[in-house]
């Protein structure tokens, strides 16, 4: 039998994660390189949502491989997509050595697939992406467990894209709770850095940033990204103290962030949870940190605070 057959079923899921969220990649640059976006808005009237042929085309990629391999297991992708015959050659089939070689957390050894919720953001930053921002871009997939994100991949396709040819571009962090984070580097800064949205600023992310008093602020897109930079240690919280970002957005950075002893909660210092009835909208906003997640969680001002619907989780 092989290897991936006889794992425990979270490490299956994220072994397959990382080599799907690789392969959609592939997909998301093709579309790109071959200039073939084909825009639609979903946002409704004045709403700049985009959805673009490459987060069609790597939705339907993850969610059917995860299907095919995982039959009977509840997926939950951003994207509302017709039901489509997909090709044997389009589901992917690959695992990654890395993730099958770790030992399972004993907490983990026995999940069962009727408690396991995967979360997919397939192009996590599509503005971005629609921009020409292309580090910005994430693929996200988040394996969620009773509720909680327990597993977390974060694909960047475009990662090294100025300076390295097309196979050497992209890089892949997963993580695990009990386990820890694999695919990058934390170097500890001096300096308070936040990084929140490039293209939902309101007053009030704003107004709560300043309360903050930052030595740097960090516009970029994402939140897959943003938490790449927490992990990284280039920033030292991403705070966005306004309703939009969604649980396919956290689920996965999440999880690979609390796997390395981070916090992501919302602006009311309460945890997400993650099963299959919960409410998409991230509405309690979101404060995330690699450490210090207290002192950002305190400066959230009151009044912006209250505006905000925590989401009670049972
Ligand atoms: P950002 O930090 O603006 O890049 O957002 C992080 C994630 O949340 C992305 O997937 C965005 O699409 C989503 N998001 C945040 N705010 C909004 C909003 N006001 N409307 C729609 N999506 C949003
Ligand atoms: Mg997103
Ligand atoms: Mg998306």
């Amino acid at each position: 039998m092989a290897a991936s057959s006889t794992s425990p079923l979270i490490i299956r899921l994220v072994s397959a994660s990382v080599a799907i969220a690789n392969r959609a990649g592939s997909i998301i640059r093709k579309i790109m390189k071959d200039g073939s976006l084909n825009i639609v808005q979903k946002g409704g009237e004045g709403i700049f949502d985009p959805q673009t042929e490459a987060d069609r085309r790597a939705q339907h990629c993850i969610v059917a491989s995860l299907m095919t391999r995982f039959p009977g297991i509840t997926v939950i992708g951003e994207e509302e997509l017709e039901k489509e015959k997909i090709e044997d050659r389009q589901i992917e089939m690959g695992d990654s050595q890395e993730v099958l070689g770790v030992q399972c957390p004993p907490q983990y050894q026995d999940i069962d697939l009727k408690d396991v919720v995967v979360w997919v953001d397939p192009v996590d930053g599509t503005t971005e992406y629609t921009q020409g921002y292309l580090d910005h871009v994430t693929v996200l997939i988040g394996v969620a467990v009773k509720g909680v994100a327990v597993g977390g991949v974060i694909h960047q396709p475009y990662f090294n894209y100025k300076t390295s040819p097309v196979e050497e571009q992209g890089r892949t962090m997963w993580g695990i709770l009990g386990l820890g984070g694999f695919g990058f580097e934390h170097k500890e800064s001096s300096k308070r850095v936040i990084t929140t949205t490039r293209s939902h600023l309101t007053e009030d992310v704003q107004k709560t940033i300043d309360a903050m008093k930052p030595d740097e602020i960090l516009r970029v897109g994402g939140a897959g990204h943003k938490v790449i930079l927490l992990l990284e240690g280039r920033a030292s919280a991403y705070v966005f103290a306004s309703l939009g970002c969604k649980k396919w957005d956290t689920c996965a950075p999440e999880a690979i962030l609390h796997a390395v002893g981070g916090k992501l909660t919302d602006c009311h210092n309460n945890s997400y949870v993650y099963h299959k009835d919960v409410e998409h909208r991230n509405t309690g906003g979101v404060v995330a940190a690699y450490s210090n997640h207290d002192f950002y969680i305190q400066r959230v001002p009151t009044s912006i605070r209250d505006k905000l619907p925590t989401q009670v989780s049972e």
